[in-house]
């Protein structure tokens, strides 16, 4: 039957009352156009540090591009990463698999270039494909028409760049030098891209910052940005770590003297008076002016990623590219901004797990929507995969966002997630840990021990348990796994938390030490 004829005999079907939503699609009869995608992602960009959140740095953050695509899209406030650190979360999103099973649990592992990928599909399904700055995944990009990527971390200024077409070597060495501030830099070469690309096919571009990753290197034009402001502290910067497990109080992640300014030193030769400076301060008052250091300095580079990202948007406005492009704005994970009284991430706390994600699809999305569903780095592959139309291969273990993005979340959308931390030890004493979250609960196993993980260190620490009820304790500052009370709730979760891990195949059946450990302490 001819597409009119069968529009037809469906119309008189839904006269007839038996088929309404069948003529609703064809009313839009016109040939489908494949959407092109602008997948844009930052490096260690907490959700409190874009405007839109609302977060506790809101009256002072202006944010207004990044917020644009709130304004003119979706705003995900429960989007986690599955492990939360840089190499693994971006090998989780090219696969849409866990870290065990795309083989990146930790930074020192190297990125298997020859496994799925959803660029690698997008290309055989006629995308053009390209991305443009950070990659750090050590192997060569594949599945990309076009690449130009900092070599590892990459420099904040004057960066090197590694084109596709020059011999790929591994580790920092290689490419082209570039003058100018790295965020300014990729973006032009993103704009670049876009302006030249072959016509003839939709695109998709991975738009990957730098910034603002350690060590917060600003543009210099931003150094009088917050200059006389006193940014707002997080409410728990002065955390004791009472209540809590041992694994917060080991790790060397906390705002202080030493740990916060030495990595602020590559701004400029300024490290030695601030620190005799600050020296002499009571150490409460010390604390607090190390944290404006160190956030002013993070929000400044801030700056930089939402001029840019405006640079793209009125790119897509002035080539009538908006309607018919998904745009994404995320991180490859969140980070804590002085919360906890910390400076990193890789626990499964919330400021670590949590990432931003905004969506922009005006022909699907409804402008300055929210959605507080539990979603996941493992869905943008999928999601992506969705939109273009092209079947999603079982190895896959996410699931498509599409539906949350068209306001109608499934009835049996997940209602738990599963996370992992392999990397034990080597950052900031950091302990191996997994655990579940649901909405209202989340419980850790910090169970210490190197395993086979790459680049962990051997000694292991002592296994623990943390449970936090988030209705009454958002903050995650009493844990209650021994409160008589939770008893029920604790072992629900460890059952729920065994499901996840039979679900996506991650069994500890393998590693007779932790077995042994899940025999005394579960
Ligand atoms: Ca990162």
């Amino acid at each position: 039957m001819k597409r009119r004829e069968f529009c037809k005999t469906l119309g008189i079907a839904a006269a007839l009352g038996t088929s309404p939503f069948i003529i609703d699609s064809c009313k839009t009869s016109s040939p489908k156009k494949t959407p092109n995608i602008l997948f844009i992602m930052s490096d260690d960009h907490a959700a409190p540090a874009i405007s839109a959140y609302k977060g506790f740095l809101s009256s002072v953050l202006r944010t207004p591009n990044i917020d644009r695509l709130a304004k003119e899209g979706m705003l995900f406030k429960n989007c986690f990463v599955t492990n939360s650190i840089c190499t693994p979360s971006r090998a989780c999103i090219l696969t849409g698999k866990y870290s065990h099973k795309n083989g990146c649990r930790t930074l020192d592992d190297v990125f298997d270039n020859s496994q799925l990928t959803f660029p690698k599909l997008l290309q055989k399904a006629g995308y053009h494909t390209a991305v443009i700055g950070k990659w750090h995944l050590k192997t060569e990009p594949t599945g990309f028409d076009y690449y130009n990527v900092l070599p590892g971390q990459g420099d904040y200024f004057d960066p090197y760049l590694k084109e596709k077409g020059d011999p790929w070597q591994d580790g920092g060495e290689g490419g082209k030098q570039y003058k100018g501030y790295v965020t300014d830099v990729i973006t032009d070469i993103a704009l670049n891209y876009l302006k030249n690309r072959p016509r003839n096919k939709p695109f998709c571009l991975l738009l990957h910052h730098k910034a603002p990753h350690d060590m917060w290197e600003y543009d210099k034009k931003h150094a009088h940005l917050y200059e006389n402001v006193d940014i707002p502290e997080p409410d728990n910067l002065f955390d004791d770590y009472q209540n809590r497990g041992e694994a917060i109080k080991r790790t060397t992640q906390k705002i202080g003297l030493e740990e916060t300014l030495l990595l602020h030193e590559t701004q400029g030769n300024q490290f030695d008076d601030v620190k005799s400076q600050f020296s002499k301060l009571p150490p409460r008052e010390q604390k607090r002016q190390v944290y404006q250091t160190f956030i002013k300095a993070y929000l400044r580079c801030i700056a930089s990623i939402d001029e840019n990202v405006g640079r793209v948007l009125d790119y897509l406005d002035h080539s009538d590219l908006t309607e018919n492009t998904i745009v994404v704005y995320t991180s490859d994970q969140g980070v804590f901004l002085g919360e906890h009284g910390l400076f990193d991430k890789r626990f499964m706390y919330e400021e670590s797990i949590r990432t931003p994600l905004l969506v922009r699809y005006p022909k699907e999305i409804r402008s300055g929507s929210v959605n507080n569903d539990i979603v996941l780095n493992i869905d943008f592959a999928e999601t992506f995969l969705d939109y273009a139309g092209v079947p999603i291969p079982d190895e896959m273990q996410g699931r498509s966002l599409r539906p949350l993005l068209q306001g109608r979340t499934p009835h049996n959308w997940r209602t738990s997630m599963y996370y992992r931390y392999w990397m034990h030890r080597p950052h900031f004493d950091v302990a191996a840990h997994y655990g579940i979250r649901t909405q209202h609960y989340k419980l850790i196993f910090y169970y210490g021990l190197p395993l086979d993980a790459t680049g962990a260190v051997p000694e292991p620490t002592p296994p623990e348990w943390e449970l936090f009820d988030l209705e009454k304790d958002p903050h995650e500052m009493n844990n209650v796994y021994n409160d008589p009370a939770y008893q029920d709730i604790v072992k629900q979760l460890k059952n729920e938390l065994l499901k996840l891990k039979e679900k996506y195949d991650d069994k500890d059946e393998k590693y007779p030490d932790l077995m042994a450990l899940r025999q005394k302490y579960w």
